[in-house]
């Protein structure tokens, strides 16, 4: 049944908090913890939003602007290949041809008039080498996230927060105009109505109170209950880096986000998995394990988190030999899981590329 805000709440306050979480977490994923072996491609850093604490974004010109070419991309693919990695993460700022001249002729010169054309492109490439796309760029419209699901085996927004009040003067979004929640959510219903398998969640640390957070899960909860395709929920803590708004910020403790972890296990349906990535708590792995956590979402071995660059990946032996010590088997996952592979939720074109993935990561 789902819970309101005001029950979330009281089970944060429960000493039993983490207990429960974990039994529901056994009883609907076992004893198998997940990872995604991905490489991860920052398509482009140029962004039209300037949230206060991202030290992702650039504008042309800047020092570290970035946009990846075809051959950039392979180059990248063909490593990931060899590596044995199985998803191709495109990840690119918001609407960058909306706000900058220069990156529209840079498309141009790529032969695509759309990011999204573009983004095509590098889908059928990272299909071709056996990678399975996994895009994350920002707010699409229902006609482009058409043309990515042909070459996605699934997309992701994420939430952040619901709460309006994050997007004030003087608040992390003021100044990120695809930060508003009900664009984000209205964004994540239409994948949900194209069947499109999704991977969502929340932002913790930016200024959100406890409430918002727990009206956020139960957001992304009722747009699952509705369609379906929520595969995957992000519990992802904020960390200060040098440079941005908010590079004096407190960060959220290792058990505060234990705790968020614990709620979210407990307000979302138990068939959809809870991650919190695990190179922004080293070490908190046996904590966030004990909390209800059942994956560590990407983790690549040939490129860097780009997002949180001053945060490197653990290296999979580690982290194995974490989830080991907490009684728990480590595997690699698809970028879809399997109860979203089914003809519902996946492009029929697909269906034999992710089926040859599948077999390889069982091999
Ligand atoms: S967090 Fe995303 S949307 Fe916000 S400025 Fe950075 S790249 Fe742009």
């Amino acid at each position: 049944m789902t819970p309101s805000v005001d029950e979330a709440l009281a089970w944060l306050d429960d000493p039993g908090l983490l207990e429960r979480a974990r039994r529901v977490r056994d009883d609907a994923w076992g004893a198998t913890l997940t990872y995604s072996p991905k490489v991860f491609l920052p398509v482009t850093n140029l962004c039209r939003n300037r949230c206060d604490y991202c030290s992702y974004r650039r504008s042309p010109g800047d020092a570290g602007e970035r946009t990846m070419t075809r051959d950039d991309v392979e180059r990248e693919l063909a490593r990931a290949e060899t590596a044995g990695c199985k998803e191709a993460l495109l990840c690119l700022g918001d609407k960058p041809e909306k706000a900058f001249s220069a990156y529209r002729e840079t498309l141009a010169g790529f032969g695509h008039a759309s990011t999204v054309s573009y983004l095509v492109e590098l889908g059928e490439r990272a299909l071709a080498r056996g990678l399975l796309p996994h895009t994350n760029a920002g707010l699409l419209t229902r006609d482009d996230m058409i043309a990515l699901r042909r070459v996605n085996a699934s997309l992701g927004l994420m939430l952040e927060s619901a709460s309006e009040r994050l997007c004030a003067p003087g608040m992390p979004h003021h100044r990120a105009p695809d930060k508003r929640p009900r664009a984000r959510l209205a964004m994540i219903a239409e994948a949900g109505r194209l069947k499109i398998p999704f991977t969502t969640g929340i932002l913790i640390g930016i200024g959100e109170t406890t409430r918002e957070r727990a009206e956020a899960l139960l957001a992304i909860r009722a747009l699952h209950e509705e369609h379906g395709h929520v595969q995957e929920v992000i519990v992802q803590p904020f960390r200060a880096r040098p440079g941005v708004v908010m590079d004096r910020a407190p960060e959220p403790s290792d058990h505060e986000l234990a705790a968020t972890v614990a709620l979210a296990r407990l307000v979302l349906p138990p068939d959809v998995s809870v991650q919190a990535p695990p190179n922004l708590s080293p070490d908190g792995a046996s904590l966030l394990i004990s909390a209800g956590l059942n994956d560590w979402g990407g983790i690549s071995p040939v490129t860097p988190d780009f997002i949180n660059h001053l945060h490197p990946w653990p290296e999979v032996s580690r982290l194995r030999a974490a989830c080991e010590a907490a009684g728990f088997a480590l595997a690699p996952r698809l970028c879809v899981y399997p109860g979203h592979m089914g003809h519902d939720f996946l492009d029929p074109s697909l269906r034999a590329p992710v089926d040859r993935a599948a077999r390889e990561l069982s091999a």
